[in-house]
């Protein structure tokens, strides 16, 4: 399993597990005590996807993530403490500031690198 099938294959996965459980288990490795699966032996392996299932179980009940070129922009733009992304007329912008509503906007993914929109 690569990455990218790894997130597009989160909401299969992952939709209706312990978030609280979960969190536990993968924060501490503890690969053994998950059911065995290619999301978890590709999670044993890549930290990155790590990353992306815990940011997961926090917006799953609030952000359909597949609507979105990739997990990260959906993420990174949604309503989560960590937000850096500014989502408008399909493009995503860099919030560079807040107050005054700039920001710039991306061509691809920081995270993955995937292709985004940069017209109307
Ligand atoms: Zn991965
Ligand atoms: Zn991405």
């Amino acid at each position: 399993m690569k990455c990218r099938q790894f997130e597009d294959a989160m909401s299969t996965y992952f939709c209706s597990v312990d978030d609280k459980e979960w969190r536990t288990l993968v924060i501490a490795e503890k690969w053994e005590r998950l059911p065995t699966s290619d999301a978890v032996e590709h999670l044993a392996t890549c930290p990155d996807c790590v990353t992306s299932l815990l940011q997961y179980l926090e917006i799953r009940n609030t952000v359909d993530y597949h609507l979105e070129p990739c997990f990260h922009v959906a993420y990174y733009s949604a309503d989560v403490v960590d937000r850096c992304l500014d989502k408008s007329h399909g493009m995503y912008s860099i919030i560079t500031n807040r107050d005054r509503g700039e920001g710039i906007v991306i061509g691809c993914c920081p995270w993955c690198g995937v292709k985004l929109p940069t017209g109307i």
